[in-house]
C-alpha cells in the first residue's frame, strides 16, 4: 500500500498544528512546530488568506496525515461513514480510531501511529489470541489486543509503556500483562483531535 515517505514535521508545518507523528520528539522543544510554525517552503510565511474550499481541504489533509492514510483509503472510509447510521463526520472519525494501528498507539504500545503501524506489520500483535498483521484491521467491542509473547521483553515496548500518556476511556490497558481491551466504541468526545469533521463532510458532499 502506498505511503507518504517524506519528512513528518513538514506535514505538521503545512497544517499549522502538531499532528504528533514522531512520538517522543513531538513533546519536546525539538518539535518543528514549537520552533517554527510557518508553512514549509520558500513562500511559507506569505500564505495567509485561505478560502472556504481551502479550509475544507486542509481539514481533510489534517485527518489523513494524522492517521497516516492515503486518499483512496480515506475516501473509502468516507463512503462507509456516509452509509452508516448517525453523523457522517463522527462516523468517519470513529472508523479511523478503530484501526488497529491507532489502537496500538492509543494503548501506549506504539510511540506514534507510524511506529504502531510497523509493530502491527511485523507481526507483534494478537487480537483475541490470533496474530493480526493488518494495520487497517477494525477493532470491535470486546476485542483483546495483546503483544506476542516473545516480543514482550523488547525494550521498545517497555519504553513505550513507561512513556505512554492517558489511555482513552473506550480502551482498557493492563501494562503488566501488556494487553488491552476495547470496552466501547469511541465517541466524538473520546477523540481529542483538533479536526473539524464537519468541513470534511462539506468537502466530499460537493
Ligand atoms: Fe509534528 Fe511531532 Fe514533528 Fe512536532 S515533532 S512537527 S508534532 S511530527
Amino acid at each position: 500500500m502506498a505511503k507518504y515517505t517524506g519528512p513528518s514535521c513538514r506535514l505538521c508545518r503545512r497544517e499549522g498544528t502538531k499532528l504528533f507523528l514522531k512520538g517522543d520528539r513531538c513533546y519536546t522543544d525539538k518539535c518543528a512546530i514549537s520552533r517554527r510554525s510557518t508553512n514549509p517552503g520558500q513562500h511559507g510565511q506569505g500564505r495567509k488568506k485561505i478560502s472556504e474550499y481551502g479550509n475544507q481541504l486542509r481539514e481533510k489533509q489534517k485527518a489523513k496525515r494524522t492517521y497516516g492514510i492515503m486518499e483512496k483509503q480515506f475516501r473509502r472510509y468516507y463512503r462507509i461513514a456516509e452509509r452508516t447510521k448517525g453523523v457522517t463526520g463522527e462516523n468517519l472519525l470513529q472508523i479511523l480510531e478503530r484501526r488497529l494501528d491507532n489502537v496500538i498507539f492509543r494503548m501506549g504500545f506504539g510511540g506514534s501511529r507510524s511506529q504502531a503501524r510497523q509493530i502491527v506489520l511485523h507481526g507483534h500483535i494478537y487480537v483475541n489470541g490470533r496474530k493480526v498483521n493488518i494495520p487497517s484491521y477494525s477493532v470491535e467491542v470486546g476485542d483483546v489486543i495483546s503483544i506476542k509473547e516473545r516480543s514482550k521483553s523488547s525494550a521498545l515496548f517497555k519504553e513505550n509503556i513507561e512513556q505512554k500518556s492517558a489511555v482513552p476511556e473506550w480502551l482498557k490497558v493492563d501494562t503488566e500483562k501488556m494487553e488491552g481491551q476495547v470496552i466501547a466504541l469511541p465517541t466524538r468526545e473520546d477523540i481529542d483531535l483538533p479536526i473539524e469533521d464537519r468541513l470534511i463532510v462539506e468537502l466530499y458532499s460537493k
